[in-house]
């Protein structure tokens, strides 16, 4: 994975991308949230990045280590980390939850994903915030004006955030080298679809994706509906 300039973007969606990676920043009314922590090789620029802040939460869109790397280290500076539940085995232990792939170009892939999974553990991490689905309101209570929107499939605690006309995704969908695309792999590729329905649900302008640039919502969705005709009828 080539290590890149980071692209910092600061105004409606604040993100740093490096190494095909793209954590975000949301501002609150008592401090920040960061929105994944990338990997290790992200580190060092997503540190500097986010001195300029007042990173005070961090929200992981899920447990795969190249979104929880850094959640030890920025949780030592003070900040609390929040996670779904459903990923809190998932933790330093990728094949808990063994991903499929969603289709068969990506079979091969897919193996070495899972070889790698296995073998990759972020550095030790305890959220300080647990939530189900059925307690996704209480952003608002840390003086942000969003909610959390639950997209299980990719895994099972796969979650992003609606803030405005955004919709922070996580690997709920991509945007690898800019074109629009749905997760390589899913531990549930049917879970994956209803989340990705969810989505077309949801209409956000943009959608905020754990890979690659943010996209607009209007060129997501065909290849969202394109999928769904291939392989969900
Ligand atoms: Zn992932």
């Amino acid at each position: 994975m080539p290590l890149l300039k980071p692209v910092i973007r600061q105004g409606t969606i604040n993100f740093i991308a490096q190494s095909d990676v793209t954590c975000y920043i949301i501002r609150g009314e008592y401090g920040d949230l960061l929105i994944d922590t990338g990997f290790l090789p992200v580190k060092r620029a997503l540190m500097r990045w986010i001195d300029e802040y007042d990173v005070r939460w961090v929200f992981l869109t899920h447990a795969h280590p190249d979104h929880d790397w850094n959640a030890a280290e920025i949780q030592q500076k003070g900040a609390k980390i929040i996670l779904n539940e459903c990923d809190r085995t998932l933790r330093r232990n990728f094949l808990m939850q063994r991903v499929m792939p969603t289709a068969n170009r990506w079979r091969w892939r897919n193996v070495t994903q899972n070889i790698g999974g296995g073998l990759i553990k972020s550095p030790a991490y305890d959220p300080d915030i647990y939530f189900s689905a059925k307690n996704t309101d209480f952003l608002k209570n840390y003086g942000f004006d969003a909610e959390i929107i639950p997209l299980p499939g990719h895994t099972y605690g796969s979650s992003g955030i609606l803030h405005r006309d955004v919709l922070y995704c996580g690997d709920a969908f991509t945007a690898l080298n800019g074109t629009p695309q749905v997760p390589m792999h899913a531990v549930n590729p049917m879970t994956m679809a209803e989340s990705l329905r969810k989505i077309l649900d949801l209409k956000p302008k943009w959608l905020a994706c754990g890979h690659g640039l943010p996209v607009r919502f209007v060129d997501a969705k065909p290849v969202i509906q394109a999928y769904l005709w291939a392989h969900c009828k």
